[in-house]
């Protein structure tokens, strides 16, 4: 984990500098922007998803500091804490509850959301809006749901003392490096292009990557059963049932995304570091075989983003909702 972090940091550090002191022409820039996009989104994989779950290290000032890569790649780590930590690891796709399947009015991820006649060409228009999503977050959403005191429908206590100064000072640092010392040095047409290029990749990794697991064909929405506010399954079966793995044997793919590709393990055990996870997949999916539950993966990347582009044609269509 640290010669991961170390190899991610010195990434970002020398394509971030390579932008602002080395390339001169357009055709240098925007790749390597690009690039500098999906290692801040390998950040976030690896070091901040880690650090956020306590599960980068044993000390928790290490993960602290560790989750604290949100807050440098312009997101929050106390706003992540609750949304994903807390919202989306206790309720995984369902409906109304589970914060990381709300796309607002513009996606219809999960069955019970209400469905709208452009949702039609919804597999088609939501791939390039995933690359908004990470502009969106660091621009608007958190600080939206701080004001707000709400993360969707759930109440959040808004950062106090360290929290606030950690999310204040965290966007100004980010702020910081992102505008403000390039548009030093730089046309700010240019730093905004390249800010965009950068972001649209980091915004569209996450996005696919996050999706992958939980918003596929095998991945199933259950809703508690009538007024009981009680789900039908055991906390752990819920978790096994509305995930789907991905590319298990791909030593690349477990590399660059932290683990998230094995995200049946990572959600019966977040705390656990995820270099773990390779390992104990093979515990997990036999003793899910034992136990009668329903192990499911995609054994590829590929198949797995084709199943998420099914499943949002699928979400798209009238009859898949005849009642509304
Ligand atoms: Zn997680």
């Amino acid at each position: 984990m640290y010669v991961k972090s170390a190899v991610l940091m010195t990434a970002f550090v020398t394509s971030y500098l390579a932008l602002l002191f080395v390339v001169t022409t357009w055709w240098q820039a925007v790749p390597i922007a690009a690039f500098l996009g999906l290692v801040l989104a390998g950040i976030g994989f690896n070091i901040g998803h880690d650090g956020g779950h306590n599960g980068y290290s044993e000390k928790g000032w290490i993960n602290k500091i560790a989750a604290m890569s949100f807050d440098l790649i312009g997101g929050s780590s106390f706003q992540w804490h609750w949304k994903h930590g807390v919202f989306h690891h206790t309720y995984v796709n369902i409906s109304g509850h589970d914060t990381d399947i709300e796309t607002g009015i513009l996606g219809r991820l999960s069955p019970q959301q209400p469905r709208y006649w452009f949702h039609r060409f919804q597999h088609i228009y939501l791939w390039p809006l995933y690359g908004m999503l990470a502009m969106k977050w660091q621009i608007f959403d958190d600080w939206n749901d701080i004001i707000r005191g709400r993360i969707g429908e759930h109440k959040v206590r808004r950062p106090r003392g360290k929290d606030l100064f950690i999310f204040v000072a965290g966007k100004l640092v980010a702020y910081t490096f992102m505008f403000v010392i390039p548009m030093l040095l730089h046309p700010v047409l240019s730093v905004l292009g390249l800010y965009v290029v950068a972001m649209f990749c980091m915004g569209v990794a996450m996005s696919v990557v996050f999706q992958l697991a939980h918003v596929v064909e095998d991945a199933e929405f259950p809703m508690p059963v009538g007024d009981t506010n009680k789900m039908e399954n055991a906390w752990a079966v819920h978790q096994i049932e509305t995930t789907v793995d991905f590319a298990r044997d791909s030593k690349i793919c477990s590399w660059l995304m932290g683990g998230l590709n094995f995200q049946i393990e990572h959600h019966l055990f977040p705390k656990i570091c995820h270099i773990n996870y390779p390992e104990m997949s093979k515990v997990v999916e036999q003793t899910c075989k034992e136990f009668g539950v329903r192990f499911s993966e995609h054994k590829t990347f590929r198949s797995g983003v084709a199943s998420h582009y099914r499943w949002l044609k699928k979400m798209g269509q009238p009859e898949v909702t005849p009642a509304m």
